[in-house]
């Protein structure tokens, strides 16, 4: 009897028995204006990111991050009060039964926004429980990893003012960064960025969705002498897919978007438009590792390459990395261009040259920093 209740024992599954919200505002420079208007209405002081943090009764502890920036709040109250409670008692390994599961209970309230975010925040933090078990970074569970080191872009907030475009792009290569992402809307900045940078410099321009078809096909024509590697959501609204179609096929510059996708049908839907060149999910924001390891087969299947969308700097970005260093065929990572305070993560997911180390510690390959999360936390 007592070797029956031991064996019991030794394979009754591990249970989450808590999750955990953690609101970090971390002070940051940028090189310059921080007009983040583009992104919720509100220029950011602080760059804020919502943590999650999971404990398992086998004293594993994972960690997520939940998208994101002005709708934290909201996202918070998803996790708290009504992702949380289908989640506690489960077991932390069975993620893809316990997410489609969590996807169908709470899908009546919405298939994007702030309930898939904290899906996104808790399943990144079980795959980081999950690599932790297993003694094997998140990478290795996904596939292997390609490469020790991938390549990044440096992702730079929208400054406006030519002058200043233009010296964050040299600051940008001074580090060792060989690909550029602006965030300007105005032909006069993108000029200033080509000119610094030569001709040899990968550029991309997100634009955040402000143009009718008309108007984007109006900007692409204005903007195609400046050889951009791609023109990023172009038309409103996000959704748009056909509209991004006509974009890509009549405008001349290669198409990127799915930032904004929050299922895998909104991929499927961008895909059958014929709509991107380059998909943009986010782990934060569409479901985490466990959808966007998906979203690498549908694109596979369509020829189009991923390029993750990571502008953050906590256990989403750490997710991205290991999904590229595993499923990625010319993926780049996205590097949000700012100078934190005080990084999670000590040096690793911070570029060098250009590329970032893949991390080969178990799960994500590290916790945030204690000290950085007591100093930083509001609330
Ligand atoms: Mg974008």
């Amino acid at each position: 009897m007592q070797v029956i209740l031991a064996l019991a024992s030794e394979f009754a599954p591990m249970k989450i028995t808590a999750i955990e919200t953690i609101l970090l505002r971390v002070p940051y420079s940028a090189g310059g204006s921080k007009d983040a208007h583009a992104w919720g209405g509100a220029a950011w002081s602080t760059a804020d990111a919502l943590l999650v943090k999971v404990t398992t009764d086998a004293g594993l502890v994972g960690w997520g991050e939940a998208f994101g920036y002005n709708a934290i709040p909201a996202t918070r109250v998803a996790i708290d009060q009504i992702i949380a409670p289908l989640c506690i008692g489960r077991d932390p390994l069975g993620i893809e039964a316990l997410m489609q599961e969590c996807q169908q209970k709470l899908h009546i309230f919405g298939r994007g926004g702030p309930l898939i975010f904290g899906l996104s925040g808790v399943d990144i933090a079980l795959w980081d429980i999950a690599g932790k078990a297993a003694g094997q970074p998140l990478h290795v569970l996904l596939g292997g990893c390609r490469t020790p080191r991938l390549p990044c872009y440096a992702s730079l907030i929208r400054y406006t003012d030519p002058a200043v475009v233009a010296a964050n792009v040299e600051r940008a290569l001074a580090q060792g960064f060989v690909h550029v992402k602006l965030h300007e809307i105005e032909v006069a900045p993108i000029r200033a960025a080509r000119e610094a940078a030569g001709d040899e410099v990968g550029i991309m321009l997100d634009v955040n969705c402000p143009w009718s078809v008309r108007e984007a096909l109006d900007m692409a024509a204005r903007l195609e002498e400046f050889n951009l590697r791609w023109l990023e959501e172009p038309v409103w609204p996000p959704e748009n897919a056909q509209g991004l179609a006509d974009v890509r096929a009549l405008g001349g510059i290669p198409v990127a978007a799915g930032e904004n996708c929050a299922t895998l049908h909104d991929f499927q839907h961008l895909f059958e438009a014929q709509a991107v060149d380059f998909v943009q999910p986010s782990p934060t924001k569409m479901g985490g590792v466990s959808e966007l390891r998906k979203v690498f087969a549908l694109a596979a299947a369509q020829n189009v390459t991923v390029m993750p969308h990571s502008f953050y700097d906590g256990p989403g970005l750490l997710a991205a990395i290991h999904l590229n260093a595993a499923l990625g065929r010319g993926s780049l990572v996205e590097w949000r261009f700012f100078d934190l305070e005080a990084p999670l993560f000590g040096e690793m997911g911070i570029p060098r040259d250009g590329s970032i180390a893949v991390p080969q510690g178990p799960g994500l390959g590290a916790d945030p920093d204690p000290a950085v999360i007591a100093r930083y936390r509001a609330g």
